[in-house]
């Protein structure tokens, strides 16, 4: 994908905090974080977002969640607790249409979100 700023950090053409790399996920800091842990889990493949989820891909969610659960650990979250988020469409608060899970931690989350 040409303008897809995620396919640009996956392929190295702009530079991004890698803290995970596998052949199917990339885990980079976010660019303007929200929380003290602020990570992007992001499929190597160009997938426009969770709607986009079949049958024929779908078991990139269970890596990425193999991988949340690694970082976490990582971070030392897990204990503590953290957000794995999903904007989803113009509402849902989606700005980069390539599927992203926001990994959030180190901090208390409020319920609900704005
Ligand atoms: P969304 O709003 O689509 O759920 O999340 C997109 C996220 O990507 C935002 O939190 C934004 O800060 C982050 N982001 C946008 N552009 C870049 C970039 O070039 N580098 C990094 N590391 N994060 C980015
Ligand atoms: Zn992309």
């Amino acid at each position: 994908m040409m303008d897809c700023v995620f396919c640009k950090i996956i392929n190295k053409e702009i530079p991004a905090k890698v803290i995970y790399e596998d052949e199917e996920v990339i885990a980079i800091n976010d660019i303007n974080p929200q929380a003290p842990i602020h990570l992007l889990l992001i499929p190597k493949k160009h997938i426009a977002s969770i709607m986009e989820i079949n049958k024929d891909n779908a078991e990139i969610l269970k890596q990425i969640t193999k991988v949340a659960q690694h970082l976490a650990r990582e971070s030392s979250i897990d204990k503590k607790g953290f957000r794995l988020v999903v904007n989803t469409g113009e509402e849902g608060g989606q700005t980069v249409n390539h599927l992203h899970f926001h990994l959030l931690g180190g901090r208390f989350m409020t319920w609900p979100p704005g």
